[in-house]
């Protein structure tokens, strides 16, 4: 007997970092904020609308979003109000359904195909779920509606801020084939390229290739594109899902030129990846030490242990690799250290793959 249709819903917080300050903080209210980052250095993690309006973006450096809205406004990231409303979102999720699988702190999918208010229609389920979070918090979050993750995913992008769009099987297929390939869900700058070099630019060119072509392009992954341009994903909501990684990082507002300093602020970040990792129960067997000189280049060093760091080998491990950073005087502006390989971990390449590109 085939799976009765899903009703999936993905669900994504607007602007969710620069909401929060400017609903703390009414001064910010209106005005064009980032939060992370200085007028020199760092990294915007959050834009407000009114800052994407000069095409101020996350993840871009902050000099830049300085350089696009000079009367930008930088703000702290305070991670401890972002967590308090991320559990209070995750609360009103848990009065629909126990099957939510956050992504992150701002959005989660959710099964809804049974859920425990009894609403038949999804796109109902979605209206609630957003009328409570904006009565509980104050925040705005944007739904996607579809019967799989793939489809809602995207959709939750199509009308925001605070809209919702919902994509009925009947909708799928001219749905996927006008998609532009950069809106694939796994589909990352690198491999978005490598898709135009083959000709691929939209969900209907991708569905014009074989499965045997695109396995052979783009190995594992192939399978899941062959699928996914037929509006296909046959992945779960998996409230379980399981971490691969645990990280910390920071970006400086000077350079670190020497042993001594790249050895204290790796500490500091050693800090703090040891209290995500007392929140997530355990580490990894494996530590990975990322380094970008001002340059902008980047080099990795990792060390495997047979045994589940302890935070003690953490520290020893973190400053050995340290050792192993070559021409520090060259300047460093980022460092990062990233816990991986628990013992917990399940086989799943495909999903690894997909949160490559976050
Ligand atoms: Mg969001």
């Amino acid at each position: 007997m085939a799976d009765p249709i899903r009703k999936i819903l993905h669900i994504d917080m607007d602007a969710f970092y620069a909401s929060v300050e400017q609903r703390d903080n009414p001064e910010l209210l209106g005005k064009p904020i980032a939060v992370g980052g200085s007028r020199h250095r760092g990294v915007v993690a959050a834009a407000s609308y009114e800052a994407r309006l000069y095409g101020v973006k996350s993840a871009m450096p902050s000099s830049m979003a300085y350089r696009r809205c000079p009367q930008i406004i930088f703000v702290k990231p305070r991670f401890d109000a972002y967590k308090e409303a991320s559990q209070q979102i995750r609360e009103v999720f848990l009065e629909y359904t126990d099957l939510v699988e956050p992504l992150s702190l701002d959005e989660a999918y959710l099964d809804v195909t049974e859920n425990k208010m009894d609403l038949e229609f999804a796109m109902d389920v979605a209206t609630a779920i957003k009328e409570k979070i904006k009565e509980r918090t104050g925040l705005t979050a944007s739904a996607g509606i579809s019967y799989n993750k793939f489809l809602a995913k995207i959709a939750s992008d199509f009308n925001k801020p605070d809209g919702f769009y919902v994509v009925t099987p009947s909708m799928a297929n001219d749905f996927v084939e006008k998609l532009p390939i950069e809106k694939f869900f796994g589909v990352g700058k690198v491999t978005a390229k490598k898709m135009h070099l083959k000709g691929i630019f939209s969900g209907k060119d991708l569905k014009n290739k074989t499965e045997e072509q695109l396995s052979k392009w783009f190995g594992k992954s192939g399978k899941y594109y062959y699928n996914i341009s037929r509006g296909i994903d046959n992945r779960l909501v998996n409230p379980n899902r399981i971490r691969k990684s645990l990280g910390a990082e920071r970006t400086y507002d000077f350079d670190i030129d020497n042993k001594e300093a790249l050895s204290e602020n790796i500490n500091h970040i050693i800090e703090i990846l040891t209290k995500r990792i007392e929140n997530f129960g355990e580490a990894g067997k494996s530590l990975t030490l990322k380094i970008k000189y001002s340059d902008f280049q980047q080099i990795t060093r990792s060390k495997t242990l047979p045994e589940n760091l302890t935070k003690e080998q953490i520290k020893t491990t973190a400053q050995e690799l340290a050792l192993e950073i070559p021409k520090i005087e060259k300047g460093i502006r980022l460092i990062g250290l990233q816990s991986s390989n628990f013992s917990t971990e399940q086989e799943d390449v495909f999903m690894g793959q997909l949160m490559f590109d976050f």
